[in-house]
């Protein structure tokens, strides 16, 4: 379904379809206990500093309601950290399974993002593997070289039960990879096409609080590797130099998408509005941004979406 993006009277952007739903990329479910098979040095999970707890979970079907009540629909539903989500107990990843299932009219489609854990973990992989997209994010497409990088010890593309998975790499743009990028994208889609369902540039971020600060040795790490937000107009010339551009630059999604010759998307988010932004995160019961804010997502009652949709004009559609 088509989709425009508007101004709310508050100033603020929002992505609408036809039917005046707001179409978020992501509802982000983060678990509050710490534990994963890899030991990164930019760990993503560490790096934010969320203080941890329950999780609540009980609470994730009336959320999940309040979502719908107020006209929200997603690009897709990510099972995430804190951590490696594989690890959690089953019997709390069936329970979430089931609620998750009773809405499936409110997401496109589903991803759970892994170290690569979980294919080497038959019975909870056979609960997701059938609808899921697996997130993994590597910062060489050599097998070695990432176990290396990422510090882990089993090579998770060997396992079986990727063979018959649907995958997404987060492919890191480091200092030291960058000047490859292009033999990088092609390498990623000839040996992985099969089970590739698309492909990431990762710019890391720094510190979800306040990318200002430096909160600890992952950010120094990031800041001294990996390319940064300034760097993203270099990246974004080459790839359009390449690679045929699907969409327009929108501030809501904040990303850049290409198609490779092959058919396969690439994504960069390009970090230039507030982190996280169009994602709605489900953490400790309650839904929050990327800074452990409050979202509040109920619109006031004279905001009328169709008519703000209808109104839009052709440069507003969101081409994807
Ligand atoms: S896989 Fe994720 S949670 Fe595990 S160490 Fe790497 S970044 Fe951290």
């Amino acid at each position: 379904m088509e989709k425009r993006l508007v101004q709310l009277p508050d100033g603020q952007y929002v992505v609408v379809d036809a039917l005046g739903h707001r179409i978020y990329k992501t509802f982000m479910v983060v678990g509050s206990r710490y534990t994963c098979d890899k030991n990164c040095p930019y760990c993503t999970a560490k790096i934010t500093l969320w203080p941890g707890g329950n999780n609540h979970w009980e609470q994730m079907a009336s959320q999940i309601e309040r979502c719908e009540r107020a006209g929200i629909r997603f690009e897709y539903l990510t099972m995430s950290g804190n951590g490696e989500p594989s690890k959690n107990p089953i019997g709390e990843l069936r329970e979430l399974r089931d609620v998750f299932d009773r809405f499936p009219h409110l997401f496109e489609y589903r991803r759970f993002q892994t170290s690569g854990n979980i294919f080497w973990n038959p019975e909870i992989f056979a609960l997701f593997g059938h609808d899921h997209v697996f997130e993994i994010t590597r910062v060489s497409l050599d097998s070695a070289e990432d176990m290396q990088g990422l510090c882990y010890n089993r090579d998770y593309t060997q396992a079986p039960a990727f063979q018959e998975a649907r995958v997404v790499f987060n492919h890191c743009l480091l200092k030291a990879n960058y000047h490859r990028l292009l033999e990088d994208i092609d390498a990623y889609i000839q040996r992985y096409g099969r089970v590739l369902h698309s492909l990431n540039l990762k710019i890391l971020n720094t510190n979800t609080f306040d990318e200002t600060q430096l909160s600890s040795r992952y950010s120094q790490w990031i800041l001294d590797t990996g390319l940064g937000k300034g760097d993203v107009d270099m990246v974004v010339a080459v790839m359009n130099n390449h690679f045929e551009r699907v969409n327009d630059y929108n501030p809501f999604f904040d990303r850049f998408e290409w198609r490779h010759p092959s058919g396969m998307l690439i994504t960069l988010y390009a970090r230039r509005t507030p982190y996280g932004l169009p994602n709605i995160v489900f953490y400790r019961g309650a839904l929050v941004d990327y800074s452990l804010h409050p979202q509040h997502i109920e619109l006031p009652e004279d905001v009328d979406l169709k008519a703000l949709f209808n109104a839009a004009p052709e440069v507003a559609r969101v081409r994807t």
